[in-house]
Protein backbone atom coordinates (compact mmCIF):
# COMPACT_ATOMS: atom_id res chain seq x y z
CA UNK A 1 0.00 0.00 0.00
CA UNK A 2 0.90 3.71 -0.67
CA UNK A 3 3.66 2.29 -3.56
CA UNK A 4 4.03 3.61 -6.77
CA UNK A 5 1.21 5.46 -6.20
CA UNK A 6 0.57 9.54 -7.23
CA UNK A 7 -0.43 11.21 -4.23
CA UNK A 8 -1.78 14.95 -3.96
CA UNK A 9 -0.67 16.10 0.06
CA UNK A 10 -2.79 19.40 1.33
CA UNK A 11 -1.08 21.26 3.68
CA UNK A 12 2.42 20.95 4.83
CA UNK A 13 2.57 22.02 8.31
CA UNK A 14 4.57 19.51 9.94
CA UNK A 15 2.07 16.37 9.17
CA UNK A 16 1.73 17.12 5.41
CA UNK A 17 6.03 17.17 5.61
CA UNK A 18 6.33 14.07 7.46
CA UNK A 19 4.33 12.38 5.29
CA UNK A 20 6.00 13.95 2.50
CA UNK A 21 8.58 12.35 3.54
CA UNK A 22 7.56 8.42 4.38
CA UNK A 23 5.62 8.08 1.24
CA UNK A 24 8.76 9.47 -1.01
CA UNK A 25 10.62 7.08 0.11
CA UNK A 26 8.25 4.70 -0.80
CA UNK A 27 8.07 5.14 -4.67
CA UNK A 28 5.15 7.16 -4.68
CA UNK A 29 4.85 10.91 -6.98
CA UNK A 30 3.62 13.45 -4.82
CA UNK A 31 2.72 17.10 -5.16
CA UNK A 32 2.44 18.85 -1.76
CA UNK A 33 0.58 22.34 -1.88
CA UNK A 34 0.12 24.56 0.75
CA UNK A 35 -1.65 28.40 0.39
CA UNK A 36 0.72 29.53 3.24
CA UNK A 37 4.25 30.04 1.59
CA UNK A 38 5.77 30.71 5.12
CA UNK A 39 7.10 27.44 5.34
CA UNK A 40 10.61 25.95 6.86
CA UNK A 41 13.04 26.91 3.77
CA UNK A 42 15.57 23.38 4.90
CA UNK A 43 12.26 21.42 4.95
CA UNK A 44 11.36 22.62 1.14
CA UNK A 45 14.64 21.94 0.20
CA UNK A 46 15.10 18.11 1.92
CA UNK A 47 11.72 17.46 0.32
CA UNK A 48 12.77 18.97 -3.31
CA UNK A 49 15.90 16.45 -3.11
CA UNK A 50 13.65 13.57 -2.51
CA UNK A 51 11.25 14.05 -5.86
CA UNK A 52 8.68 15.92 -4.07
CA UNK A 53 6.75 18.72 -6.14
CA UNK A 54 6.39 21.88 -3.40
CA UNK A 55 3.73 24.16 -4.56
CA UNK A 56 3.33 27.17 -1.78
CA UNK A 57 1.63 30.40 -1.99
CA UNK A 58 -2.02 29.58 -3.64
CA UNK A 59 -4.22 27.05 -4.60
CA UNK A 60 -4.18 26.78 -8.39
CA UNK A 61 -6.56 25.05 -10.58
CA UNK A 62 -4.99 22.60 -12.40
CA UNK A 63 -2.58 20.83 -10.08
CA UNK A 64 -4.78 18.16 -8.69
CA UNK A 65 -6.15 15.75 -11.85
CA UNK A 66 -7.88 12.94 -12.26
CA UNK A 67 -4.61 11.01 -12.51
CA UNK A 68 -4.02 11.22 -8.49
CA UNK A 69 -4.89 8.03 -6.56
CA UNK A 70 -5.23 9.75 -2.77
CA UNK A 71 -5.38 13.03 -1.34
CA UNK A 72 -3.60 13.79 2.07
CA UNK A 73 -5.59 16.36 3.81
CA UNK A 74 -4.33 18.55 6.96
CA UNK A 75 -7.28 18.30 9.60
CA UNK A 76 -7.27 21.99 9.39
CA UNK A 77 -8.88 22.00 5.78
CA UNK A 78 -12.35 23.29 5.72
CA UNK A 79 -14.65 20.64 4.39
CA UNK A 80 -15.69 22.78 1.46
CA UNK A 81 -12.21 22.94 0.03
CA UNK A 82 -12.12 23.13 -4.25
CA UNK A 83 -9.94 20.38 -3.95
CA UNK A 84 -11.51 18.20 -1.89
CA UNK A 85 -15.29 18.43 -3.76
CA UNK A 86 -12.71 17.62 -6.62
CA UNK A 87 -11.58 14.70 -4.89
CA UNK A 88 -15.30 13.51 -4.41
CA UNK A 89 -16.50 13.72 -7.66
CA UNK A 90 -13.30 12.20 -9.76
CA UNK A 91 -13.01 9.47 -7.10
CA UNK A 92 -9.92 10.31 -5.50
CA UNK A 93 -9.94 9.14 -1.72
CA UNK A 94 -9.42 11.42 1.03
CA UNK A 95 -7.88 10.51 3.86
CA UNK A 96 -5.46 12.07 6.96
CA UNK A 97 -1.97 11.57 7.51
CA UNK A 98 -2.51 9.12 10.59
CA UNK A 99 -4.87 7.17 8.35
CA UNK A 100 -2.24 6.92 6.01
CA UNK A 101 0.86 5.61 8.31
CA UNK A 102 -1.77 3.45 10.18
CA UNK A 103 -1.38 1.12 7.05
CA UNK A 104 2.24 1.30 6.87
CA UNK A 105 2.78 0.19 10.67
CA UNK A 106 4.04 -2.91 11.91
CA UNK A 107 2.11 -6.09 12.94
CA UNK A 108 0.50 -6.24 16.55
CA UNK A 109 1.12 -2.56 17.49
CA UNK A 110 -1.28 -1.43 19.98
CA UNK A 111 -2.94 1.11 19.54
CA UNK A 112 -4.36 3.55 22.67
CA UNK A 113 -6.68 6.47 21.11
CA UNK A 114 -7.82 9.24 23.28
CA UNK A 115 -10.07 11.62 22.11
CA UNK A 116 -13.06 14.34 23.13
CA UNK A 117 -13.50 17.59 23.96
CA UNK A 118 -11.20 18.41 26.92
CA UNK A 119 -8.91 16.31 28.74
CA UNK A 120 -7.29 14.78 25.61
CA UNK A 121 -3.93 16.12 26.03
CA UNK A 122 -3.70 15.22 29.96
CA UNK A 123 -4.63 12.09 29.73
CA UNK A 124 -3.03 10.87 26.87
CA UNK A 125 0.40 12.11 28.66
CA UNK A 126 -0.50 10.49 31.53
CA UNK A 127 -1.28 7.54 30.08
CA UNK A 128 2.36 7.57 27.82
CA UNK A 129 4.13 7.97 31.37
CA UNK A 130 2.11 4.50 32.87
CA UNK A 131 2.22 2.46 29.57
CA UNK A 132 6.09 3.59 29.14
CA UNK A 133 7.08 2.96 32.39
CA UNK A 134 5.75 -0.70 32.06
CA UNK A 135 7.11 -1.68 28.54
CA UNK A 136 10.03 0.98 28.36
CA UNK A 137 11.61 1.35 25.09
CA UNK A 138 8.30 -0.34 23.46
CA UNK A 139 5.66 2.52 24.25
CA UNK A 140 5.43 5.72 21.52
CA UNK A 141 3.39 8.88 21.85
CA UNK A 142 2.09 10.62 18.98
CA UNK A 143 -0.71 12.35 16.89
CA UNK A 144 -2.37 15.79 17.81
CA UNK A 145 0.14 16.43 20.57
CA UNK A 146 2.95 17.75 18.35
CA UNK A 147 4.27 14.89 17.06
CA UNK A 148 3.18 13.22 13.41
CA UNK A 149 2.84 9.67 13.13
CA UNK A 150 4.85 9.50 10.24
CA UNK A 151 7.80 11.47 12.55
CA UNK A 152 7.96 7.94 14.72
CA UNK A 153 7.24 5.50 12.11
CA UNK A 154 10.50 4.01 11.74
CA UNK A 155 10.74 3.51 15.38
CA UNK A 156 7.72 1.38 15.82
CA UNK A 157 8.56 -2.09 16.01
CA UNK A 158 5.58 -5.41 16.01
CA UNK A 159 4.24 -5.41 19.05
CA UNK A 160 5.15 -2.09 20.68
CA UNK A 161 2.42 0.33 22.30
CA UNK A 162 1.33 3.25 20.40
CA UNK A 163 -0.60 5.99 22.82
CA UNK A 164 -2.12 8.87 20.56
CA UNK A 165 -4.30 12.54 20.95
CA UNK A 166 -6.73 12.37 18.34
CA UNK A 167 -8.53 15.64 17.55
CA UNK A 168 -12.26 15.40 15.87
CA UNK A 169 -11.17 16.62 12.72
CA UNK A 170 -8.54 14.02 12.47
CA UNK A 171 -11.99 11.30 13.37
CA UNK A 172 -13.38 12.77 10.02
CA UNK A 173 -11.00 11.19 8.00
CA UNK A 174 -10.34 7.67 9.22
CA UNK A 175 -11.47 4.71 7.38
CA UNK A 176 -9.24 1.65 8.46
CA UNK A 177 -7.71 3.34 11.56
CA UNK A 178 -8.26 1.22 14.41
CA UNK A 179 -6.94 1.44 17.95
CA UNK A 180 -7.14 -1.51 19.88
CA UNK A 181 -8.32 0.76 23.39
CA UNK A 182 -10.74 3.82 22.11
CA UNK A 183 -11.16 6.43 24.90
CA UNK A 184 -13.80 9.46 24.77
CA UNK A 185 -12.91 11.49 27.68
CA UNK A 186 -16.08 13.93 27.39
CA UNK A 187 -18.23 15.83 25.03
CA UNK A 188 -18.99 19.30 24.84
CA UNK A 189 -20.25 22.02 22.23
CA UNK A 190 -16.78 22.71 20.33
CA UNK A 191 -15.65 23.09 16.24
CA UNK A 192 -18.84 24.12 15.40
CA UNK A 193 -16.80 26.63 13.10
CA UNK A 194 -16.07 23.29 11.13
CA UNK A 195 -18.70 20.84 11.47
CA UNK A 196 -21.51 23.32 11.65
CA UNK A 197 -23.93 21.36 13.71
CA UNK A 198 -23.44 19.18 16.97
CA UNK A 199 -24.91 15.98 15.65
CA UNK A 200 -22.48 16.00 13.01
CA UNK A 201 -19.41 16.71 15.26
CA UNK A 202 -20.92 13.71 17.49
CA UNK A 203 -21.36 11.45 14.53
CA UNK A 204 -17.69 12.03 14.33
CA UNK A 205 -16.24 11.64 17.03
CA UNK A 206 -18.00 8.18 17.25
CA UNK A 207 -16.39 7.00 14.12
CA UNK A 208 -13.42 6.42 16.71
CA UNK A 209 -15.24 2.82 17.62
CA UNK A 210 -16.28 1.99 13.72
CA UNK A 211 -14.45 -0.80 13.38
CA UNK A 212 -14.81 -2.38 16.55
CA UNK A 213 -15.31 -5.47 17.74
CA UNK A 214 -15.98 -6.93 21.17
CA UNK A 215 -12.13 -7.66 21.14
CA UNK A 216 -12.10 -3.92 21.57
CA UNK A 217 -12.18 -1.51 24.40
CA UNK A 218 -14.23 1.27 24.40
CA UNK A 219 -13.17 3.69 27.57
CA UNK A 220 -16.30 6.41 28.01
CA UNK A 221 -17.61 8.92 30.44
CA UNK A 222 -20.49 8.03 32.27
CA UNK A 223 -21.47 11.31 33.33
CA UNK A 224 -21.45 12.98 29.89
CA UNK A 225 -24.80 12.66 28.31
CA UNK A 226 -23.68 13.18 24.86
CA UNK A 227 -20.54 10.26 24.93
CA UNK A 228 -22.97 7.97 26.84
CA UNK A 229 -25.46 8.65 24.47
CA UNK A 230 -24.08 8.47 20.80
CA UNK A 231 -21.47 5.35 22.02
CA UNK A 232 -24.70 3.13 22.97
CA UNK A 233 -24.66 1.22 19.85
CA UNK A 234 -20.86 0.61 19.42
CA UNK A 235 -19.44 -2.69 19.24
CA UNK A 236 -16.61 -2.33 21.08
CA UNK A 237 -16.59 -3.75 24.92
CA UNK A 238 -17.71 -0.97 26.77
CA UNK A 239 -16.08 0.06 30.28
CA UNK A 240 -17.23 3.54 31.74
CA UNK A 241 -15.78 5.70 34.26
CA UNK A 242 -17.84 8.60 36.52
CA UNK A 243 -16.48 11.23 39.21
CA UNK A 244 -20.39 11.62 40.10
CA UNK A 245 -21.38 8.29 40.40
CA UNK A 246 -20.64 4.54 42.06
CA UNK A 247 -20.69 2.69 38.86
CA UNK A 248 -19.65 -0.65 37.59
CA UNK A 249 -16.22 0.69 36.46
CA UNK A 250 -14.08 3.45 37.96
CA UNK A 251 -15.09 5.43 40.64
CA UNK A 252 -14.56 8.10 42.52
CA UNK A 253 -15.69 7.98 46.51
CA UNK A 254 -14.80 9.84 49.45
CA UNK A 255 -11.45 10.60 47.82
CA UNK A 256 -10.23 7.78 46.57
CA UNK A 257 -10.10 6.36 42.85
CA UNK A 258 -11.35 3.21 42.21
CA UNK A 259 -11.72 0.21 39.90
CA UNK A 260 -14.03 -1.60 39.65
CA UNK A 261 -14.30 -1.54 43.80
CA UNK A 262 -10.95 -1.63 43.84
CA UNK A 263 -9.52 0.98 45.94
CA UNK A 264 -6.40 2.33 43.47
CA UNK A 265 -5.48 5.81 44.60
CA UNK A 266 -6.54 8.37 47.67
CA UNK A 267 -6.39 11.74 45.81
CA UNK A 268 -4.40 13.53 48.38
CA UNK A 269 -1.76 11.30 47.44
CA UNK A 270 -1.99 12.86 43.45
CA UNK A 271 -0.37 16.23 42.66
CA UNK A 272 -2.77 16.49 39.50
CA UNK A 273 -6.23 18.71 41.10
CA UNK A 274 -9.74 18.82 40.84
CA UNK A 275 -12.72 16.42 39.32
CA UNK A 276 -11.85 16.60 35.66
CA UNK A 277 -8.18 15.55 36.21
CA UNK A 278 -9.66 12.73 38.42
CA UNK A 279 -11.93 11.91 35.27
CA UNK A 280 -8.14 11.94 33.54
CA UNK A 281 -6.72 10.02 35.75
CA UNK A 282 -9.39 7.19 35.87
CA UNK A 283 -9.13 6.83 32.17
CA UNK A 284 -5.91 6.12 32.50
CA UNK A 285 -5.72 3.57 34.53
CA UNK A 286 -8.55 1.71 32.78
CA UNK A 287 -5.90 1.45 30.19
CA UNK A 288 -3.51 0.29 32.31
CA UNK A 289 -5.27 -2.55 33.94
CA UNK A 290 -6.30 -3.46 30.14
CA UNK A 291 -2.29 -3.48 29.86
CA UNK A 292 -2.04 -5.86 33.19
CA UNK A 293 -0.25 -2.93 34.49
CA UNK A 294 0.77 -2.88 37.64
CA UNK A 295 -0.78 -1.23 40.38
CA UNK A 296 2.87 -0.47 41.81
CA UNK A 297 3.36 1.25 38.60
CA UNK A 298 0.12 3.00 38.18
CA UNK A 299 0.25 4.60 41.88
CA UNK A 300 3.79 5.60 41.35
CA UNK A 301 3.56 7.50 38.41
CA UNK A 302 0.09 9.45 39.73
CA UNK A 303 1.94 9.82 42.84
CA UNK A 304 4.70 12.12 40.69
CA UNK A 305 2.70 13.42 37.81
CA UNK A 306 2.78 17.42 38.05
CA UNK A 307 0.71 17.50 35.53
CA UNK A 308 0.95 18.70 31.78
CA UNK A 309 2.80 22.38 31.46
CA UNK A 310 0.48 25.00 31.69
CA UNK A 311 -2.55 22.90 32.51
CA UNK A 312 -2.91 23.70 36.97
CA UNK A 313 0.60 22.62 36.74
CA UNK A 314 2.48 22.24 40.03
CA UNK A 315 4.98 24.76 39.61
CA UNK A 316 6.81 24.27 42.96
CA UNK A 317 6.29 24.81 47.19
CA UNK A 318 7.60 27.45 49.31
CA UNK A 319 6.93 27.91 53.09
CA UNK A 320 3.88 25.91 52.72
CA UNK A 321 2.60 27.95 49.97
CA UNK A 322 1.95 26.32 46.66
CA UNK A 323 2.51 27.33 43.17
CA UNK A 324 0.40 26.66 40.20
CA UNK A 325 0.67 27.11 36.56
CA UNK A 326 -2.42 27.21 34.41
CA UNK A 327 -1.53 29.53 31.54
CA UNK A 328 -3.27 27.46 29.39
CA UNK A 329 -6.47 29.17 30.72
CA UNK A 330 -7.21 31.62 28.37
CA UNK A 331 -10.56 32.14 28.94
CA UNK A 332 -13.42 32.39 32.71
CA UNK A 333 -14.31 28.91 31.88
CA UNK A 334 -10.79 27.50 32.06
CA UNK A 335 -10.22 29.49 35.08
CA UNK A 336 -13.55 28.22 36.42
CA UNK A 337 -12.13 24.83 36.03
CA UNK A 338 -8.99 25.74 38.32
CA UNK A 339 -10.77 27.42 40.97
CA UNK A 340 -12.84 24.36 41.56
CA UNK A 341 -9.83 22.34 41.21
CA UNK A 342 -8.58 23.72 45.00
CA UNK A 343 -10.02 23.69 48.55
CA UNK A 344 -7.15 25.71 50.11
CA UNK A 345 -7.29 29.41 50.62
CA UNK A 346 -6.09 30.80 46.98
CA UNK A 347 -4.65 33.78 45.82
CA UNK A 348 -4.98 33.97 41.71
CA UNK A 349 -3.40 35.87 39.62
CA UNK A 350 -5.52 36.93 36.96
CA UNK A 351 -5.64 39.22 33.64
CA UNK A 352 -3.83 39.79 30.29
CA UNK A 353 -5.51 40.76 26.23
CA UNK A 354 -8.68 42.78 27.05
CA UNK A 355 -11.30 41.31 24.69
CA UNK A 356 -13.93 43.14 26.43
CA UNK A 357 -14.85 39.79 28.24
CA UNK A 358 -16.59 39.76 31.40
CA UNK A 359 -15.33 38.15 34.80
CA UNK A 360 -18.73 37.76 36.17
CA UNK A 361 -18.68 34.30 35.31
CA UNK A 362 -16.03 33.84 37.89
CA UNK A 363 -18.25 34.93 40.98
CA UNK A 364 -19.73 31.39 41.72
CA UNK A 365 -16.32 30.10 41.69
CA UNK A 366 -14.50 32.58 43.92
CA UNK A 367 -15.49 31.65 47.46
CA UNK A 368 -11.51 30.15 48.77
CA UNK A 369 -10.08 33.51 46.62
CA UNK A 370 -8.71 35.83 49.73
CA UNK A 371 -7.19 37.82 47.11
CA UNK A 372 -6.96 38.47 43.60
CA UNK A 373 -3.65 40.35 42.30
CA UNK A 374 -4.15 41.71 38.84
CA UNK A 375 -2.30 42.27 36.04
CA UNK A 376 -2.23 43.11 31.81
CA UNK A 377 -4.29 44.94 29.86
CA UNK A 378 -7.70 44.12 32.02
CA UNK A 379 -5.99 45.16 35.52
CA UNK A 380 -8.31 47.64 35.80
CA UNK A 381 -11.05 46.03 34.98
CA UNK A 382 -10.50 43.19 37.20
CA UNK A 383 -10.19 45.73 40.00
CA UNK A 384 -13.91 47.17 39.10
CA UNK A 385 -14.86 43.85 39.15
CA UNK A 386 -13.52 42.32 42.36
CA UNK A 387 -14.83 45.82 44.22
CA UNK A 388 -18.16 45.15 42.94
CA UNK A 389 -18.01 41.24 44.65
CA UNK A 390 -15.99 42.64 47.58
CA UNK A 391 -12.87 40.67 47.14
CA UNK A 392 -9.68 42.55 47.38
CA UNK A 393 -7.17 43.13 44.63
CA UNK A 394 -4.24 44.37 44.27
CA UNK A 395 -3.34 46.07 40.59
CA UNK A 396 -0.15 45.15 38.99
CA UNK A 397 1.25 45.29 35.49
CA UNK A 398 3.89 42.70 34.73
CA UNK A 399 3.40 38.66 35.82
CA UNK A 400 6.73 39.83 38.46
CA UNK A 401 4.28 42.13 40.04
CA UNK A 402 1.46 40.35 40.56
CA UNK A 403 3.67 37.18 41.36
CA UNK A 404 5.11 39.52 44.09
CA UNK A 405 1.89 41.15 45.17
CA UNK A 406 0.67 37.75 45.72
CA UNK A 407 3.70 36.19 47.55
CA UNK A 408 4.03 39.16 50.12
CA UNK A 409 0.54 38.60 50.63
CA UNK A 410 0.26 34.95 51.69
CA UNK A 411 0.86 32.73 54.14
CA UNK A 412 1.83 29.06 54.70
CA UNK A 413 -1.57 26.58 53.55
CA UNK A 414 -2.41 29.17 50.39
CA UNK A 415 -2.33 28.48 46.73
CA UNK A 416 -1.02 31.05 44.13
CA UNK A 417 -2.74 30.21 41.05
CA UNK A 418 -1.51 31.97 37.88
CA UNK A 419 -5.04 31.00 35.71
CA UNK A 420 -5.52 34.07 33.86
CA UNK A 421 -8.97 34.03 32.42
CA UNK A 422 -7.26 35.78 29.73
CA UNK A 423 -5.47 35.35 26.44
CA UNK A 424 -1.41 36.35 26.71
CA UNK A 425 -1.11 38.32 23.55
CA UNK A 426 -0.79 41.85 24.93
CA UNK A 427 2.52 40.94 26.43
CA UNK A 428 4.28 37.61 25.35
CA UNK A 429 3.72 35.71 21.90
CA UNK A 430 1.73 32.76 23.05
CA UNK A 431 0.63 31.63 26.61
CA UNK A 432 3.70 28.88 26.80
CA UNK A 433 6.08 31.65 27.17
CA UNK A 434 3.95 33.47 29.84
CA UNK A 435 3.73 30.15 32.25
CA UNK A 436 7.50 29.37 31.47
CA UNK A 437 8.52 32.97 33.02
CA UNK A 438 5.95 32.24 35.33
CA UNK A 439 7.81 29.36 36.99
CA UNK A 440 11.14 31.28 35.83
CA UNK A 441 10.19 34.02 38.36
CA UNK A 442 8.36 30.94 41.08
CA UNK A 443 11.96 29.66 41.21
CA UNK A 444 13.83 32.63 41.90
CA UNK A 445 11.48 33.32 44.75
CA UNK A 446 13.44 33.25 48.34
CA UNK A 447 12.20 31.99 51.33
CA UNK A 448 10.34 34.15 53.67
P1 LIG B 1 -7.27 19.19 25.43
O1 LIG B 1 -6.02 18.53 24.95
O2 LIG B 1 -8.49 18.34 25.13
O3 LIG B 1 -7.43 20.62 25.05
P2 LIG B 1 -6.01 19.46 28.05
O4 LIG B 1 -5.66 18.20 28.75
O5 LIG B 1 -4.94 20.22 27.35
O6 LIG B 1 -7.22 19.16 27.04
O7 LIG B 1 -6.72 20.44 29.08
C1 LIG B 1 -7.07 21.75 28.67
C2 LIG B 1 -8.04 22.36 29.67
O8 LIG B 1 -9.29 21.65 29.61
C3 LIG B 1 -7.58 22.21 31.12
O9 LIG B 1 -6.75 23.28 31.52
C4 LIG B 1 -8.88 22.21 31.86
O10 LIG B 1 -9.35 23.55 31.98
C5 LIG B 1 -9.84 21.49 30.91
N1 LIG B 1 -9.97 20.02 31.15
C6 LIG B 1 -8.97 19.11 31.23
N2 LIG B 1 -9.47 17.88 31.43
C7 LIG B 1 -10.81 18.00 31.47
C8 LIG B 1 -11.88 17.07 31.65
N3 LIG B 1 -11.68 15.75 31.83
N4 LIG B 1 -13.15 17.56 31.66
C9 LIG B 1 -13.38 18.88 31.48
N5 LIG B 1 -12.42 19.82 31.31
C10 LIG B 1 -11.13 19.38 31.31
Amino acid sequence: MFQNKKIFILGMARSGYEAAKVLAKRNNEIVLNDNNENQDKNHIKELESLGVKVILGSHPDDILDESFDYLIKNPGVKFDHKYLKYAEEHNIKVINEIEMAYHLLPKGVKIIAITGTNGKTTTTTLTYEIVSHAFKNKTHLAGNIGFPLCEILDNIKENDYLVMEIGVPQIHDFYDFNPYIGVLTNIFEAHLDMFKTREYYNENKVRLFQNHTNKNIAIINYDNEDAYRITKNIKSTKKYFSSNNIIDGSYLKDDIIYYYNEPIINTKDIKLKGKHNYENIMCAIMIAKELNISNDIIIDVLKNFGGVEHRIEYTRTINGIEFYNDSKATNVTSTQIALSSFNKPTILILGGLDRGHSFEGLTEYMKNVKLVCSLGQTNKRIKEYCDKINKKCIVGDTLEEAINNAYNNSESGDVILLSPACASWDQYKCFEDRGTEFKNIVKELKEK
